[in-house]
């Protein structure tokens, strides 16, 4: 774990003043690390039956997608408002300032399919609570939540435990 943590990045003041940036692309772009983060986020999910992986854009893509062929499952696209070419569910989610909104294709999953949420960090935990939103909507049950880094100052994986929602972090970092 802590070699894997030396591969992240931190950028002090981006994309705003006061905002500690955890860059995973050093990690993702280390050919051992990305093998391992892929084989430990997937780890607590190998003896539980899982239908899909729903990654978030962007790095949720990178992610999502090789820890779904590890677990031998499909992958499904949550995206940004917009950017999907069928018919789509949309779930609003509060920014720090304003609304956004993610959606997911509205026949990508069938009722009672188990998801398997990724993303490459968990902060407040609003993304990954309208993807819970979203997945729920659409009729899937959420098996759990898997993320790189964990900023458990912020109450994001605290907020999914709330849910019900089994949530794994390979690594946290104090502040924001
Ligand atoms: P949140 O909805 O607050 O849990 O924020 C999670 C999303 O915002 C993830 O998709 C992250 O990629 C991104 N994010 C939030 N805070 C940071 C941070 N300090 N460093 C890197 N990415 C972040």
């Amino acid at each position: 774990m802590n070699d894997l943590k030396r591969l992240v990045r931190t950028i002090p003041d981006y994309p705003k003043p006061g905002i500690m940036f955890r860059d995973v692309t050093t990690l993702l772009g280390d050919a051992q690390g990305f093998k391992a983060t892929v084989a430990q986020m997937a780890e607590p999910y190998r003896t539980v039956p899982v239908d899909a992986v729903a990654g978030i854009e962007a790095r949720g893509f990178i992610l999502g997608g090789a820890v779904a062929d590890r677990l031998g499952c499909g992958f499904i696209p949550i995206r940004k408002k917009g950017k999907l070419p069928w018919k789509t569910i949309g779930q609003e989610y509060a920014l720090e300032y304003g609304v956004d909104v993610i959606e997911i294709h509205e026949d990508a999953i069938r009722k009672g399919e188990r998801i398997l949420i990724v993303d490459d960090l968990i902060a407040t935990g609003g993304t990954a609570e309208a993807a819970v939103k979203l997945i729920s909507r659409s009729g899937g049950t959420i098996v759990g939540a898997t993320f790189i880094v964990d900023l458990p100052e912020l109450g994001g994986a605290k907020k999914l435990r709330s849910l019900g929602i089994d949530s794994h972090a390979l690594m946290s970092f104090d502040g924001h």
